[in-house]
């Protein structure tokens, strides 16, 4: 095994990839074998092989063929993963079916029996399960049974919560309680949280319960007046393992319901039972949110979803109208995705809209763009890449030629990179149209989109201002035309 090689392969993983995520998942990660045509690569533990498997996989390989390529290795090299440990084949036999428990520091297997921390032993066979009470507990959960992680599509705007929300079905009652997923509307929040739900009913026999933050105050109001608070209590609390409750916001100003809430928070975390909460905006944003709530909401884990990139909006719009029966050709999924870039609702909205307006026939562009200008008129504009181009230029003092020229120094480079990044989030412009555009080659067309993205899904400040206002100044400076 070529050492060199490997320790190049982790530091470059370890600068693309979030800190957080690397320190959790990848850190520990040891190479088993190197040959000239497969990697086998080791994670500790099956909750971590499982999490890298699902959402690292692509990019670990990426890295891979990006570093053998520097070394002057073009053959085909697999990346295979496995489990530490020389038995690791007889491990994967020994744990059908059973969930792993992880920790924040170190992810801990679900055979080491002094993980005290661990509220639940989640049995671990499937086979113990009583079909009745699975359904009973699937009745009571009120989980929407489609709203799965399998359907759930990733993209660097939700992949933090993504990951979270897997780390979270995976241990409940763990390292991340409470896991608060926060947002705009129609950007998956609720998705994702019954993603949880049905993960941890279908792996183990905790009770789940879903509810709504109105439901839990009407419920809470109506035991309240009825006398029945110990049945809301034994409900609510005892009578439940995970509790989601959506859209917390809804208690801002209610006095009342947060001080059952915090009660009912307390006594939950307190016996290790996982809280799952979503809002349409961080904690401290909830007018009147009670100082002690607020502290609590925050002592856990906190994501948030940003609104999707083009590239996710188009996954969604392919895999939506899969899921539909019905096609869209290429060139009309982009044009709706560079259209509708608000939510992954709207956006739901808009293929059932243009579905029905197709009424059974094939869809041409022209009546896309009937169905869809008339909603999208005022607030999308149409930008192309030369805009794009002149509007970077501007803002980061630079000249056309400068952008269009060889130079790597960092300051023209740098805008050079952020203008081909907007070009391909804000037009339809693939890949090989921005090479030409740009007179460059592929892989620094990738290189430079790949980039800015990953440095934004690292939250760097200074980057976000400055997408920002170009992408302000951009979409102003179209709509005054
Ligand atoms: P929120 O709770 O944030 O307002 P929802 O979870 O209700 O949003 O999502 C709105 C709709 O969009 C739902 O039908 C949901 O299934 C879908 N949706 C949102 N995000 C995704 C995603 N990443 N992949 C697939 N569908 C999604
Ligand atoms: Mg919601």
């Amino acid at each position: 095994m070529n050492k060199e090689i490997w320790a190049k392969f982790k530091a470059r993983v370890k600068n693309q990839v979030n800190d957080q995520y690397y320190e959790l998942y990848l850190e520990n990660m040891s190479c088993r074998s190197m040959t000239e045509n497969e990697w086998v690569v080791c994670l500790p533990d099956r909750a971590t092989l499982n999490m890298v498997e699902s959402s690292f996989y692509d990019r670990l390989c990426n890295i891979m063929h990006d570093v053998l390529k520097d070394e002057g290795i073009t053959s085909e090299v697999v990346l295979d993963l496995s489990l530490e440990g020389e038995n690791a084949e007889e491990q994967k036999k020994q744990t059908p079916g059973c969930l792993p428990l992880m920790g924040l520091n170190r992810v801990t297997d679900v055979s080491t029996p002094d993980d005290s921390k661990a509220a639940f032993r989640i049995s671990s066979t499937y086979a113990s399960f009583d079909t009745a009470a699975a359904v009973r507990l699937r009745e009571e959960s009120h989980l929407n049974t489609n709203y799965t992680f399998d359907s759930f599509i990733k993209g660097g705007s939700n992949e933090m919560a993504y990951c979270a929300a897997k780390a979270v079905a995976s241990n409940p009652g763990g390292a991340y309680n409470p896991l608060f997923i926060y947002g705009g509307v129609g950007l998956g929040k609720t998705h994702l949280m019954h993603a949880i739900g049905n993960e941890i009913l279908q792996t183990s026999n905790l009770r789940v319960r879903y509810m709504t933050s109105e439901e839990f105050t009407n419920e809470y109001r109506d035991a309240l007046q009825k006398g029945k608070m110990p049945e809301f209590r034994i409900k609510v609390r005892q009578n439940c393992d995970v509790l989601l409750l959506d859209d917390i916001q809804f208690i801002e100003k209610r006095v009342e319901t947060q001080n059952e809430f915090f009660n009912v928070f307390n006594e939950m975390t307190q016996n290790n039972k996982q809280i799952v909460l979503t809002s349409d905006r961080p904690p401290k944003e909830i007018k009147d949110l009670s100082d002690r709530l607020q502290s609590r909401f925050m002592q856990g884990l906190m994501v948030d979803i940003q609104l999707p990139e083009f590239e996710t909006r188009l996954e969604i719009i392919r895999k939506k109208s899969r899921a539909e029966r019905f096609f869209i050709p290429d060139d009309i999924a982009q044009y709706i995705a560079s259209k509708v870039n608000s939510n992954i609702r709207e956006l739901e909205g808009c293929i059932k809209r243009i579905k029905m307006a197709a009424n059974n026939h094939e869809i041409s562009m022209a009546l896309a763009q009937r169905v869809i200008e008339p909603f999208y008129q005022t607030r999308t504009v149409l930008v192309d890449a030369n805009m794009i181009i002149e509007c970077v230029c501007r803002y980061f003092g630079i000249t056309h030629e400068q952008m269009m020229s060889k130079t790597r120094a960092k300051p023209i480079a740098h805008p050079r990179q952020i203008a081909m990044y907007l070009a391909r989030s804000h037009t339809s412009l693939s890949y090989p149209d921005l090479e030409r555009i740009f007179e460059r080659d592929h892989t620094t067309v990738i290189h430079a989109v790949t980039k800015i993205k990953e440095e934004l899904t690292k939250k760097d400040a200074y980057l976000e201002m400055d997408i920002k206002r170009l992408e302000d100044e951009l979409f102003n400076s179209t709509n005054r035309r």
